[in-house]
């Protein structure tokens, strides 16, 4: 039977920043009618996309060629006990599989912000979490298999294909269609969160010490001001317990912030305050809960927002931050929206990994959209970017950069290795698009 291709779907990613009008939308269910598409971009001479969840802040995974969902591509495929690993259909979203994992008494040792995102997705772009003992999730893969440009499918691992499975370890979606990916699991288990207030100078002078103290530590920092949240995720045996409340959490602390959010939008001003009073509000007391891990790691992300994460060697954390702190004391025009979320991850060798070789920290800084309205941002961001680069940094594939080749030339030294890698296997650039000429030409 052929796969069967849509017109005229619009696809818009999750912020609704970014979205495209692909001339055909296809969703196979398996990588028999994957191939019929390849097969007929290759006769038309067409573009191709693949897609998981839609949920990079960036136009990476926008096309105005064929686009593949991979969503009905999302059955588990093995269980190995034993070795505690899964091979899962790329398209499967993380939300499902630690579910299924839990069946199995089984989970992923770590995870980004939510789950509503593919296999295939979160390795496509580098999604990372915190915790120094840990890398970014794809750290997490121990073999995946993908289709080409040509039609063929390579099964790659450490082992095997080895070279290309260190590129296609964060793949950008340029590789080709990844169809399967076996990830290494943990036992299952509970995390027990604590966040308590502190201040920028206490947790950056002890930033050994929050590492050493907890597996999955990160920090918000409230711009505009010396507070911070601290937040760490340890293993439990505690009962779940958890701390949510309707009133603080969306009553205050989404309806009334979009509110005020959206009315700074007219007095810019106020933002400094909003954050300041905000942290008073939800953030000055000690807050515990309990939970199974995917449960902990994940949280709500209740706001569409504008985005930059860019990683930086981790001994540069202080005198970065501290960097971003005086630019917007220097500069009272430049708001900044609360959070600043610090975190970090262990280096690797992927090669497109910002983390390649080097212990890292993230920096994601954000810009509400309240009620989808635009905040003006240019300001925070390129300056911003300029303190992230001057500090050797490298931005999340997923999200807002303005860097193009020979930024990543400079920041990576596997450049060259992916470029020929992808090159070899997609000769004719039927993976690029927009997003990815800026990255490869
Ligand atoms: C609310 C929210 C919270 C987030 N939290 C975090 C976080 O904590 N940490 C973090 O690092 N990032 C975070 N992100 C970013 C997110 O993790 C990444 O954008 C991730 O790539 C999204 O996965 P997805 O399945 O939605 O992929 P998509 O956005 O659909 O695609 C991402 C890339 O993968 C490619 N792709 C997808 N499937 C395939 C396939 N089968 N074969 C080949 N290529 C494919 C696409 O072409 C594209 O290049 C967050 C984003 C949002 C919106």
């Amino acid at each position: 039977m052929m796969v069967h291709g849509h017109k005229g779907f619009k696809f818009r990613n999750w912020a609704k920043t970014y979205g495209c009008h692909p001339e055909m939308y296809f969703q196979p269910t398996c990588v028999e009618e994957v191939k019929q598409v390849l097969d007929l971009a290759r006769q038309q001479n067409k573009r191709v996309k693949a897609t998981g969840g839609g949920h990079s802040p960036s136009d990476i995974a926008c096309t105005d060629g064929f686009m593949i969902h991979m969503g009905k591509m999302n059955r588990i495929l093995k269980v190995d006990k034993e070795k505690c690993q899964v091979t899962v259909e790329a398209g499967i979203l993380l939300m499902d599989l630690n579910v299924e994992l839990r069946k199995h008494g089984l989970a992923l040792a770590n995870l980004g912000a939510v789950s509503d995102v593919t296999a295939a997705g979160v390795i496509g772009t580098g999604t990372h979490n915190t915790g120094i003992k840990h890398g970014i999730l794809s750290t997490q893969v121990v073999a995946l298999s993908l289709l080409t440009a040509a039609g063929t499918i390579i099964e790659c691992s450490e082992t095997s294909n080895a070279d290309l499975f260190k590129a296609s370890l964060v793949h950008l979606g340029c590789l080709g269609i990844i169809l399967t990916v076996t990830f290494q699991c943990v036992p299952q288990f509970h995390l027990q969160e604590t966040s308590f207030p502190s201040t920028l100078k206490e947790v950056l002078d002890n930033l050994d010490s929050h590492l050493k103290k907890s597996e999955y530590f990160r920090f918000l920092w409230f711009p505009h001001s010396d507070n911070v949240s601290v937040i760490y995720q340890d293993h439990t045996n505690k009962p779940p317990t958890s701390a949510a409340s309707w009133f603080w959490d969306y009553a205050v602390g989404f309806y009334l912030l979009e509110f005020l959010l959206w009315v700074s939008t007219f007095l810019p001003a106020l933002v400094p305050w909003i954050n300041r009073f905000f942290f008073w509000l939800l953030f000055a007391n000690k807050v515990e809960s309990s939970d199974i891990s995917y449960k902990i790691l994940n949280y709500e992300c209740r706001f569409k927002q504008y985005v930059q994460d860019w990683a930086i060697p981790i001994e540069n954390t202080a005198e970065a931050l501290l960097d971003l702190k005086t630019m917007l004391e220097k500069n009272p025009k430049v708001v900044a929206h609360f959070p600043v979320e610090v975190r970090f991850v262990k280096g690797d060798d992927i090669l497109l990994s910002p983390c390649f070789q080097k212990d890292s920290c993230y920096m994601n800084i954000i810009m509400y959209r309240p009620y989808g309205k635009d905040v003006p941002r240019l300001d925070y961001w390129l300056a911003y970017e300029r303190i992230m680069k001057k500090f050797g940094g490298r931005p999340h594939w997923a999200k807002a950069h303005t860097c193009t080749r020979k930024d990543f030339e400079e920041m990576y030294p596997s450049f060259q290795k992916f470029c020929a890698i992808q090159e070899k296997l997609d000769p004719t650039g039927m993976f690029l698009n927009a997003y990815l000429e800026k990255v490869f030409y």
